[in-house]
């Protein structure tokens, strides 16, 4: 469990509250809350679709034209480094994004590869039923559903032309 995680953040508290719950974690990280990263933040607030740093970055170029994809991945990963954004699991092949970063579980679209959020609320626990080889320690599970979105499930007759 990360340090920084005192306040829990809900998936429905409003943009102000988050901010100012940014605005604090930054502070308390002796990190400056600049106006390039409360945009930043803003865009991944806003963000229902886990967006790759690219996808961050198509979207804050058009509030800040100015911003380069490096400052993007640089902010991001001072970010994640001190808990206040989350990251969903790597193995999609590229790293996706969230505001979200109290522990919950995904839904996977496996055709369009959109990612839904899953409360932790509504998964059971879930318990190893034996020591894991190698000392691994774990911290978390994170359970993935995969199948299909409500769009990529419809009848195909809207898509097909
Ligand atoms: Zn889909
Ligand atoms: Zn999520």
């Amino acid at each position: 469990m990360h340090p920084l995680r005192r306040v829990r953040i809900q998936p429905d508290m409003d943009f102000e509250k988050r901010l100012e719950w940014f605005r604090n974690e930054c502070a308390a990280a002796g990190l400056p809350c600049t106006h390039q990263r409360e945009v930043l933040y803003r865009a991944l607030v806003e963000a229902k679709d886990h967006p790759s740093p690219e996808m961050l970055y198509e979207r804050v170029k058009r509030k800040i034209p100015s911003i380069s994809l490096g400052t993007v991945y640089r902010n991001i990963k001072i970010f994640l480094d001190h808990g206040l954004i989350g990251e969903v699991s790597l193995h999609h092949g590229s790293l996706r994004l969230e505001a979200n970063n109290e522990p919950h579980h995904h839904l996977v679209c496996r055709h369009c590869r959109k990612m839904f959020d899953l409360p932790a609320a509504g998964v059971h626990a879930i318990r190893l039923r034996r020591a894991l080889p190698e000392g691994f320690q774990v911290e978390r599970f994170v359970v993935e559903a995969h199948g299909l979105c409500q769009e990529c499930a419809a009848p195909k007759k809207r898509r097909s032309n």
